[in-house]
């Protein structure tokens, strides 16, 4: 029963965290071309100022027509199979994504109550679970993993850890900065050596949070796993020629799946990647 109602509370989640991967990019865009206005004193508007785009307001629309969704068909995955995936007033063709991140939140929130159980963990687990979920989203789509969204989630590792949540403080600690600092390093070394930038600073932000959340100890294990996905990923997505070479792939979807399995089965990933 409570697994179904987390379930529940992950479709409403799920249908705000839509509007977060559609609209926090556009945002950070308006800021940009906002802040090189204010240098530049160039007018360099477009449609993604979008009129005071936030995340609360203006209420849910549609990206083809803009007009706003009605409430009776703004209900999570059941509208999407109702409408088969099209606008009810333009027609146009809504996103996959959409319903899979409502999905995705369902399953990620009713798990979480069935592993943890009803209590402090579980919920901070369902915030973890949930920016994870964004995170990745808005890295396979734009290439970018936003500080707004990183930064506060290592606060609340460090935080949730201050009294032993999941592992005791020192190690939280030492966590956010060796993970940071470990893809640092690897930053500097590629940069030295193949002379390209190998990831993004985003990367090493959201290595950190990780380490908050998960201790030092599994870090090792966590970079280990991302890159062997990321590196079969990349090399099946080169074969299918879905994947041009020399183009760089998107590291954080990786490490996302990769710090959520650490913190859900932390006993299989040391089983891979046992630490002293
Ligand atoms: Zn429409």
């Amino acid at each position: 029963m409570t697994v179904f109602g987390a379930g529940l509370l992950g479709a409403l989640v799920g249908s705000f965290l839509n509007v977060v991967i559609y609209r926090l990019p556009l945002m950070m865009e308006a800021e940009w071309r906002g802040e090189c206005r204010r240098l530049f004193g160039t007018a360099t508007d477009s449609a993604a100022t979008a009129a005071g785009l936030g995340l609360v307001r203006p209420r849910s629309f549609c990206p083809g027509c803009r007009k706003p969704i009605p409430i009776l068909l703004n209900i999570p995955l059941v509208s999407w199979l109702m409408l088969r995936g099209r606008c009810a007033a333009c027609g146009i063709r809504i996103h996959w994504r959409y319903p899979l991140v409502e999905l995705l939140t369902i399953l990620l929130f009713g798990y979480t109550v069935w592993h943890w159980g009803l209590n402090s963990a579980a919920v901070a687990a369902a915030v973890f679970s949930a920016a994870l979920l964004v995170l990745a989203v808005i890295d396979l789509e734009h290439r970018l993993l936003p500080d707004a969204l990183t930064l506060p989630l290592l606060w609340l590792g460090l935080l949730y850890n201050l009294r032993g949540g999941f592992v005791d403080l020192h190690a939280a600690v030492l966590g956010a900065a060796f993970g940071y600092l470990a893809l640092w390093l690897v930053l500097q070394l590629a940069r030295l050596i193949l002379r390209k930038e190998a990831m993004g600073y985003g990367d090493l932000k959201l290595l950190a949070a990780l380490g908050a959340w998960l201790g030092w100890q599994l870090l090792p294990a966590v970079v280990f796993l991302a890159s062997c996905t990321g590196a079969v990923v990349g090399l099946l997505l080169l074969a299918t020629g879905r994947l041009q070479q020399g183009r760089p792939v998107s590291f954080g979807p990786y490490l996302a799946l990769a710090g959520w399995l650490a913190l859900y089965h932390a006993e299989w990933l040391l089983r891979i990647f046992p630490v002293p």
